[in-house]
């Protein structure tokens, strides 16, 4: 059996796999012999120190205790501004996602006996370079060596395709708890190509939680109990039995939830229907990512094999419905949309750690597995236009580009024997520096010369999608200096050092 793990870390749910010897791979049941593993902790202090707490017990418990409680971290993550208090310690999106990742870790040791290292963790496939950095940190804190961060989608798409031996082109959808994706893939034997991705890391299980939780909220006041929602502990409570609704009203027509608010007991009916209609406008943005996703892929529905739905939230009818309305197929129905992502992360974890990244070993037959991504963010730069000397913002790699890749511009000083050049890395589409995200910047020395002198900007995209950007004197030929996006959302190797200094100290529940 294979050392190294696949893990789904989620917003909402965890899961983790391992290719047995059979080379298939398999869900790693968590101690309490769950499939998954909610992504919630609980913050105890215990003598003044910090007692965490991850999983069921800890999702209870937030309805009890939601101060104490951390849930949906993985919309934070990269995110440098969001701290949570405990009565010890503050945590960055990191170190409380380094939890989650060590209670797995501990679980798994506990299950395959031993201690398990190397881990493959999935990200949303248009994770950008900062969400995708403290998602490799958070493995790295929890004591992981982290073989590589993959895509959701290419995993869910791997574990399909292992199962099925099927070529041609899958579209999946994945909708979580807390994350949206849509991602097209060319498959040809073990050779998996991401032809186009595009998603919304504000849009999963939660907004729907939070339509029914409105839908409630309304009816009990209506029937005389005001301001519910702003009750941050019956509010805490509704998260929960809405929750529990949703998944209900993915079966039956109608439900019922049962509410005590200031002292009084209110039932509350919810139709399928209701529900539908209130959440009809997010629904509605998943299909139009779906056809912008195939609209960059350069796809008609007819040139799609397979449609896959992966993510809990897929189980809801409404998607089925619209997918197959909008492709005029008829969606995949053998997927278990909550294992699929980490069953096809642990083939991949498999295959990394035969050595090198370089995949030497066969799963499910045939040739080692290949993949080709695409970036899932557009990258740039500043520049001034010559003709209007206004700033505009000249993409090097446009968004969806195969990686790994390597793209460069020449550029050209604005003045005699100028002394400076500023690099800005920007993230997005956009010709309008407004509306892109400058996620770097470094300042380089220039030695004499001329006005109009040729500079040139190079960046490079590794397949971790990790930028480095490198700079070129074209008159001297000689590099001015080459860096990797000094990312001031991400942590430091000092900070990584430290938390899991911490992290380390801790034990989980
Ligand atoms: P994931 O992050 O992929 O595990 O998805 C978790 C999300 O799926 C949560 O928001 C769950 O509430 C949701 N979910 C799970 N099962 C169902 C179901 N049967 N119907 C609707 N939503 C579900």
């Amino acid at each position: 059996m294979s050392r190294a793990i696949g893990i789904d870390l989620g917003t909402t749910y965890s899961a983790m796999a391992v290719v047995g010897d059979d080379g298939a791979p398999r869900i790693i049941d968590n101690a309490e012999g769950e499939a998954t593993t909610p992504s919630v902790v609980l913050f105890q202090d215990i003598d003044g120190k910090d007692s965490p707490m991850v999983g069921s017990m800890a999702k209870h418990m937030a309805a009890s205790q939601p101060m104490d409680v951390v849930q949906f971290v993985k919309r934070h993550m990269g995110d440098p501004n969001w701290r949570f208090d405990s009565a010890n310690y503050t945590y960055t999106p990191e170190e409380v996602s380094a939890l989650i990742l060590k209670r797995l870790k501990q679980d798994a040791g506990q299950a395959l006996g031993g201690s398990i290292d190397d881990a493959v963790i999935t990200v949303p496939a248009y994770f950008d370079d900062a969400r995708r950095t403290s998602t490799k940190q958070a493995g790295q804190i929890a004591g992981f060596n982290v073989l590589r961060v993959l895509n959701e989608p290419t995993a869910a798409a791997i574990s399909y395709g292992l199962d099925h031996d099927r070529d041609g082109v899958i579209l999946v959808y994945d909708l979580g708890g807390g994350t949206f994706d849509v991602t097209a893939l060319r498959v040809n034997g073990n050779d998996y190509e991401v032809l186009a991705t595009d998603g919304n890391r504000n849009l999963g299980g939660f907004d729907f939680d939070n339509a029914l939780m409105q839908i409630v909220a309304d009816d009990v006041a209506a029937q005389g109990g005001e301001g519910l929602l702003a009750d941050p502990v019956a509010a805490a409570d509704l998260r929960e039995k809405a929750e529990m609704a949703k998944r209900a009203l993915s079966n039956v027509p109608q439900t019922s939830v049962y509410v005590t608010f200031q002292g009084n007991n209110y039932r509350v009916r919810v139709t399928r229907q209701a529900f539908e209609d209130a959440t009809q406008s997010l629904i509605n943005q998943t299909r139009d990512t779906v056809l912008d996703v195939m609209d960059d892929a350069g796809l008609e529905w007819g040139d799609v094999d397979h449609l896959l739905l992966v993510g809990g939230s897929s189980r809801m009818p409404m998607v089925r419905e619209m997918m197959q309305e909008l492709s005029g197929k008829r969606p995949e129905t053998d997927v278990n949309p909550d294992e699929a992502v980490a069953l096809g992360a642990a083939v991949q974890a498999t295959l990394e750690s035969q050595g090198d990244g370089a995949p030497t070993m066969t799963i499910g037959g045939g040739s080692p597995i290949t993949i080709q991504d695409v970036t899932s963010q557009g990258l740039g730069t500043i520049s001034v236009d010559k003709d209007t000397r206004q700033d505009i913002n000249v993409v090097l790699i446009p968004r969806n580009t195969q990686i790994p890749c390597m793209k460069s511009e020449v550029f050209y000083t604005m003045h005699d024997n100028q002394q400076h050049i500023r690099v800005d890395v920007t993230q997005g589409d956009s010709n309008n520096p407004d509306f892109v995200a400058i996620i770097g910047a470094t300042e380089l020395q220039l030695p004499p010369h001329p006005k109009g002198s040729p500079v040139e900007i190079i960046y490079r995209y590794d397949i971790d999608q990790i930028v480095q950007v490198e700079v070129i004197d074209l008159t001297t030929h000689q590099s001015l200096g080459e860096f990797e996006i000094d990312r001031e959302s991400n942590l430091d190797q000092g900070e990584v050092h430290e938390a899991s200094a911490h992290v380390a100290g801790l034990t989980i529940e």
